[in-house]
């Protein structure tokens, strides 16, 4: 079984927000909701720092809070990893967007609250998702983490690729900074 994951690397990422824009159209999103968003962070130390614009998106916890205190277990986490919105059981109490450290879910207009789904449709994700393969500077990967031969088991190692904020939740989406 597969666990898929997401190599983002910031230093080829030349904030075009053409990914943001085809997440919007493949998940079918108004121009006012989005499931990438960016931040400005800042490397290195005093003298040398630098600020990064930084995609940001779900990052398919191991360990996935916004689940845990979904109390009709809308949220759930597939057998290879990518956490996802079953819509029909989602109410709308947001109690996932409280628990989410990354601020990454999103209320849509019909009231369910949803996220990067790695394009998951008919009980696999994108091949490629949309977002990685509309980059035009090659900033994303996505594949099997359990492969140790694929192309982003690959890039993380080559980069030194880290998940963002030391990791709390057991994240799958890595990033070159
Ligand atoms: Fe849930 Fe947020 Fe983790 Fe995505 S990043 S799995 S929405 S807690
Ligand atoms: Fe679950 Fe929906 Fe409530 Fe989020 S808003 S916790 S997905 S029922
Ligand atoms: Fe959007 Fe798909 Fe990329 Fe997730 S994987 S951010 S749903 S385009």
């Amino acid at each position: 079984m597969a666990r898929y994951g997401m190599l983002i690397n910031t230093k080829k990422c030349v904030g075009c927000y053409a990914c943001r824009v085809a997440c919007q159209m493949i998940n079918g999103l108004d121009s006012d909701k989005a499931f990438i968003h960016y931040e400005e962070l800042e490397t290195g130390t005093y003298p040398s720092v630098y600020a990064e614009n930084v995609p940001v998106q779900c990052m398919h916890c191991e360990n996935a809070p916004c689940a845990s205190v979904c109390p009709t277990h809308a949220t759930y986490t597939t057998d290879s990893g990518v956490v996802l919105v079953e819509e029909e059981k989602c109410i709308g109490c947001k109690y996932c967007m409280a628990a989410c450290p990354y601020g990454v879910r999103v209320q849509l207009h019909s009231g369910v609250v949803e996220k990067c789904r790695f394009c998951w449709y008919e009980g696999e994700p994108g091949n490629p998702p949309a977002c990685v393969g509309t980059c035009i500077t090659g900033a994303r990967v996505f594949g099997d983490l359990d492969d140790p031969n694929s192309e982003i088991n690959q890039a993380i190692a080559r980069y030194h690729a880290q998940p963002l904020a030391d990791n709390l939740t057991a994240s799958k989406i890595y990033y070159v900074r």
